[in-house]
């Protein structure tokens, strides 16, 4: 059984069951008929608590093994169907990897939902921002979580969506000397593939809205030599992109800024203060998708993983392109990367 009530509910069923037991007999050995009536209101409270009871949350239990098998109970059926249709060759893979979203908002939230949709083994979610109601015009958070933390609402969604998924929440500000120390640590520690290569993370996901917190993790990428993807929208809401970066390979994001200014977005993405940016969760959502589709076909190996897409939405316009690592930039960890890089092809 897959699907079932939580510990707590059954048990808060039993109770409601056996207090209308007790009424009813109650009921029956009292000798004064005249105390029936508060008797029955009694119960018809009891009886409406009941009703209440079967609307708490339903919770699904962990699956040790994805199955293909075609059964409406089975939460991956319609996912390991990418292997008999060849898109994917080995879809359970998923399982293995741990991708990191920094930054929980209009992008990062979707993005990190999507991923827990599809099965992916372990998500790390840094962001050290509450949630508002002036967020709600967006997708995935809800009005009940207004003051929680995003990362602590965002655990407390996804548990639910899938609880195979391992979730770990940092709730700090990676620009600063602290959480940028912690930031690193994350994404080397190998607890949960302790065998995997490099660092303990395959994919680190940037969903920030700022520029300088685009910076802190491209210094942190170039330092760790790990691959990410840049995701914005701009202030206006209606355009964005996803960029990869390889260290070494492709532009890292202190090599090219005029790639953004390309885009349309340049500097009206930072986050000035005072200004009030729009957003549509149209937009965020076409490019959470567009993210974590580069996201799946980067981690399950198939298909063309885009260098750089962006996404005009008032011309329908989708330009593509791809941007070779600088030799001037001004970041020294790319100038290593490149010259890693240069050196393992010589060899
Ligand atoms: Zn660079």
């Amino acid at each position: 059984m897959l699907v079932q009530r939580g510990r707590e509910v059954g048990e808060m069923e039993a109770e409601l069951k056996e207090m209308l037991d007790d009424l009813e007999s109650l009921g029956r050995s009292l000798p004064d008929p005249s105390r029936n009536a508060s008797i029955d209101k009694l119960r018809s409270r009891v009886k409406h608590l009941s009703e209440l009871a079967k609307f708490a949350p339903v919770h699904r239990s962990k699956v040790k093994d994805m199955s293909a098998e075609v059964v409406d109970s089975n939460p991956y059926s319609r996912l390991m169907a990418l292997q008999r249709m060849g898109i994917v060759e080995n879809y359970e893979r998923i399982r293995e990897y741990s991708v990191a979203i920094v930054g929980i908002g209009g992008v990062g939230s979707v993005a990190a939902e999507m991923l827990t949709r599809c099965g992916v083994g372990r998500l790390l979610l840094y962001d050290y921002d509450k949630v508002e109601l002036a967020n709600m015009n967006r997708l995935f958070f809800r009005p009940e979580q207004v003051g929680m933390t995003k990362t602590d609402a965002a655990v407390q969604t996804l548990s639910d969506i899938n609880p195979d998924v391992v979730l770990e929440s940092y709730t700090l500000n990676i620009t600063t000397v602290q959480g940028f120390e912690t930031f690193i640590s994350s994404l080397k520690n190998k607890s949960f593939r302790p065998d995997k290569e490099g660092s303990g993370v395959d994919l680190v996901l940037s969903c920030v809205d700022n520029y300088e917190a685009r910076m802190v993790v491209n210094q942190a990428c170039n330092e760790l030599n790990q691959t990410w993807m840049e995701s914005g929208v701009s202030e206006d809401a209606v355009s964005g992109h996803i960029q990869l970066l390889i260290p070494g390979e492709t532009a890292c994001f202190a090599c090219a800024p005029p790639l953004v200014v390309a885009s349309g977005v340049d500097e009206r993405t930072l986050k000035r203060e005072g200004v009030c940016a729009a957003s549509l969760p149209t937009t965020m959502g076409v490019i959470a998708g567009l993210l974590v589709q580069n996201t799946l076909k980067f981690l399950l190996k198939f298909g063309h993983v885009s260098p750089y897409l962006g996404y005009n939405s008032l011309k329908d316009y989708f330009p593509t392109m791809e941007m070779r690592p600088n030799p001037q930039c001004a970041n020294a960890a790319c100038l290593e990367r490149q010259a890693t890089n240069l050196t393992g092809l010589c060899l």
